[in-house]
């Protein structure tokens, strides 16, 4: 192992300021030359960027394409952005495929998220220390009050989710990180399990959020017109989490942001979507709409919009999410698909 663990747990300001003095004296690294071994801040800061960015989406040709702060931290660690994308993936708790030192990092890292956020924090402030301004490397977790990470306002689907899904899902998981690293034990293997999970929904919940300017798709609640508040929406699976591949758990293309009510509603199908993203009430929910003015306070005309509110064309639902939900929790229900 290049660094002990203490040097990443336990970094100083003073150290993490000398390392990001040696990273801003580095020079860009000639294609095919060997690359630099990573420094404890550039494996934390990536680390990091796993909240933000699902590295698995990106690889290939499709690599230039990856959010901030990719870019920003390949620009500033004179690495490629590929380079930022394996490391992520190793880190962030959901790849098996790790290098070992990076196993044993992400496994402490998981270990306490709030503790990981202190040291975000510090390195934060050794960076500004060393020269580096906030356009070169941001508070990409935006740690202000209203929106850090440990709370973005909305409530985890994974909360709601049963135990045995859960377990079953970690399960997958753990089988994978054994066969990597078989010596670790079957304790930590799932509680880095666990947390992968845990991370990757915040991320999912996070964008979809996001896309949607964090305004319930449905009616329209904006979160921010009530100061304050928290859990007013939920990044919704629109195939739900029990049912979705990995893949497609973290997909935001698989997220539509609602208020509680209207949530659950389209869970169960009360409500689905047409491809013209066209709101579809069930007849017996019209029906009650039409006789109980609080239920149309909720879901008529009044309480629910016609069509789909999506900011923008880019944030939209992707079309074989919402097929399957009107064929399988919509068709579960009423048996006909709208
Ligand atoms: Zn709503």
């Amino acid at each position: 192992m290049p660094y002990p663990l203490d040097s990443y747990l336990h970094l100083t300001q003073a150290d993490a300021r000398a390392q990001f003095e040696r990273i801003l004296a580095r020079r860009p690294a000639s294609p095919g030359s060997r690359q630099e071994a990573f420094f404890p801040v550039e494996t934390l800061l990536c680390f990091g960027a796993s909240f933000r960015v699902n590295g698995h989406g990106y690889g290939g040709a499709n690599i230039t394409r990856a959010p901030e702060p990719v870019p920003q931290l390949a620009r500033l660690f004179r690495r490629s952005p590929g380079s930022i994308i394996r490391k992520m993936s190793n880190l962030d708790g959901s790849s098996p495929n790790g290098a070992k030192n990076d196993v044993i990092v992400a496994l402490e890292l998981t270990r306490d998220v709030p503790a990981y956020l202190a040291i975000y924090q510090r390195l934060l402030l050794a960076s500004r220390a060393a020269g580096i301004s906030a356009v070169q490397l941001p508070d990409f977790l935006e740690l202000v009050p209203h929106d850090s990470p440990a709370d973005i306002g909305a409530f985890f689907e994974i909360d709601l989710i049963p135990d045995w899904q859960m377990e079953q899902a970690v399960q997958i998981e753990i089988d994978a990180w054994q066969q990597k690293a078989p010596d670790i034990p079957t304790a930590e293997t799932e509680r880095l399990a666990v947390a992968g999970q845990r991370i990757g929904q915040q991320r999912f919940a996070k964008d979809v959020l996001r896309n949607y300017q964090r305004t319930c798709a449905f009616c329209g609640l904006r979160a921010d017109a009530i100061p304050n508040s928290r859990h007013l929406l939920i990044a919704s699976h629109v195939k739900p989490w029990r049912d979705a591949t990995g893949r497609e758990r973290l997909d935001a293309h698989n997220g539509i942001a609602a208020c509680p009510t209207h949530d659950v509603a389209f869970d169960q199908g009360l409500v689905t979507v047409a491809d013209d993203l066209t709101i579809v009430r069930a007849p017996h929910l019209r029906d009650a709409a039409a006789a109980d003015e609080r239920v149309a306070h909720n879901f008529g005309a009044a309480g629910m919009l016609d069509r789909l509110l999506v900011p923008s064309p880019a944030a939209s639902p992707g079309g074989a999410y919402l097929q399957w939900h009107r064929e399988h929790v919509w068709g579960g229900v009423h048996k006909i698909i709208p």
